[in-house]
C-alpha cells in the first residue's frame, strides 16, 4: 500500500508551476496502471494531460483534478520550504498541499483501497488530469473533454478535488460556479494644462458619471437561490502624468464580472456597452480572453452520496455552494455529467506558507472511499 504522506510529498517536490507538470502526472499514473488503469497521455501545447481509466462498464465514475500550482511569490517568506513538503504541527506545508496535490494523494490512496477491496465493481473509474487549471485553461481540460466529446466517451459522474471547504473538513462542497468576465476599458480624453480646462477634456471626469451607473446597475433581473447576485468590480484604474498641473489623455481601466447563469456574458457585455454608448464617451473596449462559463450540476446519486459519505466520516452536514473563483468543472459539466467539487480546507491556498491538515487528508481518504463503495457497489 502506498502512504499517503509520502506520495504527497513526492507530488509537492515536482515543483509544477502551471504549465509545467514536472513529474507529477507521470508519477501518478504509474500507480493507476499498477491498479489496472489504462493510461493515456494527452499532451496540447505545452501542457501535459492525462485519461486513465479502468473498465469499460457504464457509468463512468470520474476524479478531476490538476496538478500545476501558482508560483511561491518570494521563498523568503516561506518558513519552510515550498517544494518539499515538510511537517510541523500535523501540517503538510508546501505549495500546492491544499490546492490540490493534497486531493490527489487522497483520491490515489482511496482508489487503491476500494479496489483492493472491490475488484469487481459495478461501471467503471476514470481520472482526467491536467497541468493547465491555474493559468489560461486553454490546452487542458477542456481540450481533455472535447477529445472525450468526439469519441462519445459518456462522463455520468465526475467529483473534482479542488479545496471547497472552509473552516472545517466536511462544511462545503461546491455544486456550481459563477462565471468569470474580464474587460479593458479606455476612456479618450484631450491632455491640457490643468488652469485651462477649456482646452482639455478631462477622461477622469468624463468616466465619473458613468462609474456610478455602472456601479448601480443591477446586472441580474431574477435571481437563482443557489447563486451570489451578479456583481461589478474594477480591479485597476489609472491616469495621470505623475504631474499635479496636466489634465490627463486617457484613463484607463481594468474590470470584472462575476456572474450567476441567470444572465450570459454576452448579456453583460450588450449592457456596458449601451451604458457607454448612451454617455457619449469617446472609449475603447475589450474583451478579455479567458474568462469561464457559469454552471450549476443537477442533484443526483452523486450529489446525494458524497453529502452522506462526509456526514458518515466527519459528522458534518455539508453546505452547498457555488461561491469562488471559476473551476475546471466548467468543463465537465456541460457534457450532462453530474459534477461536485470536494476537497481540504481552502484558506492557505495560493497563499505563503500554504498547508494541509494530515488529519484532514486522512480523513478526506476516507470521504473518497466510501463515495465509491455508494457509487459503485450498489447502483440505486
Ligand atoms: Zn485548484
Amino acid at each position: 500500500m502506498l502512504s499517503l504522506i509520502e506520495l504527497l510529498q513526492q507530488l509537492i517536490a515536482c515543483p509544477s508551476v502551471t504549465p509545467k507538470d514536472a513529474g507529477c502526472q507521470i508519477l501518478i499514473s504509474q500507480h493507476l496502471q499498477r491498479l489496472g488503469f489504462e493510461i493515456e497521455h494527452l499532451p496540447f501545447g505545452d501542457v501535459n494531460n492525462f485519461w486513465a481509466r479502468r473498465g469499460k462498464n457504464e457509468p463512468l465514475f470520474v476524479f478531476a483534478g490538476h496538478t500545476d500550482v501558482v508560483p511561491t511569490g518570494p521563498v523568503e517568506k516561506w518558513d519552510m520550504p515550498p517544494f518539499e513538503g515538510k511537517i510541523n504541527n500535523g501540517l503538510l506545508y508546501g505549495r500546492g498541499s491544499a490546492d490540490m496535490k493534497g486531493s490527489l494523494a487522497a483520491m490515489l490512496i482511496a482508489c487503491e483501497k476500494f479496489i483492493t477491496h472491490n475488484p469487481n465493481h459495478y461501471g467503471s473509474m476514470a481520472w482526467l488530469i491536467t497541468s493547465d487549471e491555474e493559468g489560461p485553461s486553454i490546452n487542458g481540460s477542456a481540450k481533455v473533454v472535447e477529445t472525450l466529446k468526439n469519441r462519445n466517451v459518456k462522463i455520468d459522474y465526475c467529483l473534482v478535488g479542488e479545496p471547497t471547504c472552509e473552516e472545517k473538513l466536511g462544511d462545503t462542497l461546491k455544486i456550481g460556479r459563477r462565471g468569470s468576465l474580464s474587460g479593458h476599458l479606455i476612456i479618450q480624453g484631450k491632455q491640457g494644462h490643468i488652469a485651462y480646462p477649456k482646452l482639455a477634456k478631462n477622461p477622469i471626469h468624463l468616466f465619473s458619471p458613468v462609474l456610478a451607473e455602472l456601479l448601480q446597475t443591477q446586472w441580474d433581473n431574477t435571481t437563482n437561490p443557489e447563486f451570489q447576485a451578479t456583481s461589478f468590480q474594477i480591479s485597476n484604474i489609472n491616469a495621470g502624468t505623475g504631474a499635479g498641473n496636466v489634465i490627463p489623455d486617457i484613463l484607463d481601466i481594468k474590470f470584472n464580472f462575476r456572474y450567476s447563469p441567470v444572465t450570459t456574458s454576452e448579456k453583460l457585455q450588450k449592457m456596458v456597452e449601451e451604458i457607454l454608448k448612451k454617455n457619449n464617451l469617446d472609449y475603447r473596449l475589450n474583451w478579455l480572453p479567458g474568462g469561464g462559463k457559469p454552471f450549476l450540476s443537477y442533484a443526483g446519486r452523486l450529489r446525494n452520496n458524497a453529502i452522506s459519505s462526509i456526514k458518515e466520516i466527519t459528522g458534518i452536514f455539508p453546505n452547498t455552494s457555488t461561491t469562488g473563483g471559476v473551476s475546471d468543472a466548467r468543463f465537465i459539466a456541460p457534457l450532462g455529467t453530474e459534477v461536485i467539487e470536494f476537497g481540504p480546507c481552502n484558506r492557505t491556498i495560493h497563499q505563503i506558507n500554504e498547508y494541509v491538515s494530515i488529519t484532514d487528508l486522512e480523513q478526506l481518504v476516507l470521504i473518497y472511499e466510501t463515495l465509491l463503495k455508494k457509487m459503485l457497489l450498489n447502483l440505486k
